[in-house]
């Protein structure tokens, strides 16, 4: 005979909420929800893990072996705002108290507050409150010493009853929101070794983007660790896409910089040109890639490159959509997210830019750019940086191929 314990174990699974999704038209909610679906599948396969599903309003029950590890890949899929081990129970109020009462042992003693946050989806039976305060009482009972604090309680036990019986838990795990991978076509970000573009990698992720990673590769202009840097920083952003290989293409950016220089282009210019190009050997990339955008890490005034004179003159060399995520964070905010996602201490080393100037232009004027970059034949450069590619697949944070 199975002892309670066991039947509770035996009975685990993983709830997760999703939030904007919510507030989609049916067919549109339906379709994303399948996405999220699949998303949580290739995740939870990519792990050797298993999992059966069923989606009651709001939520989608996931069971399996190991709710724990299926709750830690699951709190990183976009779309999900958070994550609860749960232990299913029948309706009744028997039911749902000792499941409660078997939770709060472990987390209670005397001296502690606690609340029970109790929750009903149809209008019949027991009313939420009415189910709280019964619940309540029944801990209350069980371990003695304890107080009730509705606002600032030590300790919450979750109650949810559904038409298929209770729900009992007592943590929330954060997942990041946003909206499922794939609901949002394709984007190439231009992958620096940096700490912004991962950031802006993230957050175009996080709105359903599909992404494709870019480097320019500046050779010997470039520090010595700056590609093995920015191979880090995609292998990492990998983990946030588990069971899709994440595509990064690398193109040579060391002509340029040679070309520069040979040809006495006045190093005022450098960045501008620099940023220029990038966007150029992106724009003529992102077909083959399938990207409809290009995303990269700029922000409003952070560097000389970045003043809203430069940033125009930057986007002017192209046609095709660039957006940036990060033009208004300020640098706190962008290290605060990049420390939450895992790409803030990615490689110590020699990561400068030899080509940057003491004084970069903060106004550089249109017309003089094209001059120069006429004088450097700068389409050539950009279509033979395009020839020379070379590619890195990661997956779920491993390198597979490539470099
Ligand atoms: P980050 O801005 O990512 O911290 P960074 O500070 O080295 O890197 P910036 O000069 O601020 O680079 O460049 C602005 C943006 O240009 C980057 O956010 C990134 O999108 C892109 N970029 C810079 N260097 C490269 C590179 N070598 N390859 C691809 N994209 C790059
Ligand atoms: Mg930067």
């Amino acid at each position: 005979m199975q002892t309670v314990k066991e039947k509770t174990c035996s009975e685990r699974l993983v709830m997760v909420r999703y939030g904007e999704l919510f507030l989609k038209s049916d067919p549109v909610k339906h379709h994303f929800i399948g996405l999220l679906l699949r998303n949580i599948g290739k995740a939870l396969n990519a792990s050797a893990l298993q999992g059966h599903y069923e989606t009651p309003r709001g939520r989608i029950l996931i069971f399996g072996a190991e709710p724990e590890k299926i709750a830690d890949i699951v709190s990183r899929i976009f779309g999900l705002v958070d994550v609860s081990i749960c232990t299913k129970t029948g309706g009744t109020i028997e039911d749902l108290c000792r499941e409660a009462v078997i939770l709060a042992k472990e987390r209670l003693s005397a001296g502690m507050s606690f609340a029970v946050r109790a929750k009903r989806q149809q209008k019949t039976g027991l009313d939420s409150q009415v189910l709280g305060a019964r619940i309540g009482s029944a801990i209350y009972e069980e371990i003695p010493g304890l107080y009730v604090d509705l606002d600032h309680p030590d300790y919450e036990v979750f109650i949810e009853v559904r038409d298929f019986g209770g729900l009992v838990y007592d943590s929330r795990i954060s997942a990041p929101g946003g909206l499922p991978w794939g609901t949002q076509g394709r984007a190439l970000v231009l992958l620096s070794s940096g700490i912004d573009s991962p950031v802006a990698s993230w957050l175009a992720m996080k709105r359903g983007c599909e992404i494709n990673h870019l480097h320019l590769d500046g050779g010997r202009w470039a520090g010595c660790d700056v590609k093995a840097a920015a191979i880090e920083n995609h292998r990492r952003l990998s983990r946030w896409c588990a069971g899709y290989p994440l595509m990064m293409v690398i193109a040579n950016s060391e002509p340029l910089y040679d070309q520069m220089q040979e040809l006495r282009i006045p190093p005022r210019y450098r960045c501008v040109i620099c940023k220029r190009f990038m966007l150029k050997v992106a724009a003529n990339l992102m077909g083959h890639e399938g990207a409809l955008a290009l995303i990269t890490g700029e922000n409003l005034g952070q560097v000389a490159s970045q003043t809203l004179v430069n940033l125009s003159v930057i986007s002017e060399g192209v046609t095709v959509p660039v957006l940036r995520p990060l033009i208004t964070h300020d640098k706190e905010e962008i290290v605060t997210i990049a420390r939450r996602i895992g790409t803030f201490d990615t490689h110590p080393g020699d990561l400068a830019c030899r080509a940057v100037p003491k004084m970069p232009a903060t106004a550089a004027e249109l017309k003089v750019i094209l001059e120069c970059e006429q004088k450097m034949e700068i389409e050539l450069l950009v279509s033979r940086a395009c020839t020379e590619l070379v590619y890195v697949t990661a997956l779920n944070s491993e390198i597979i191929t490539g470099t």
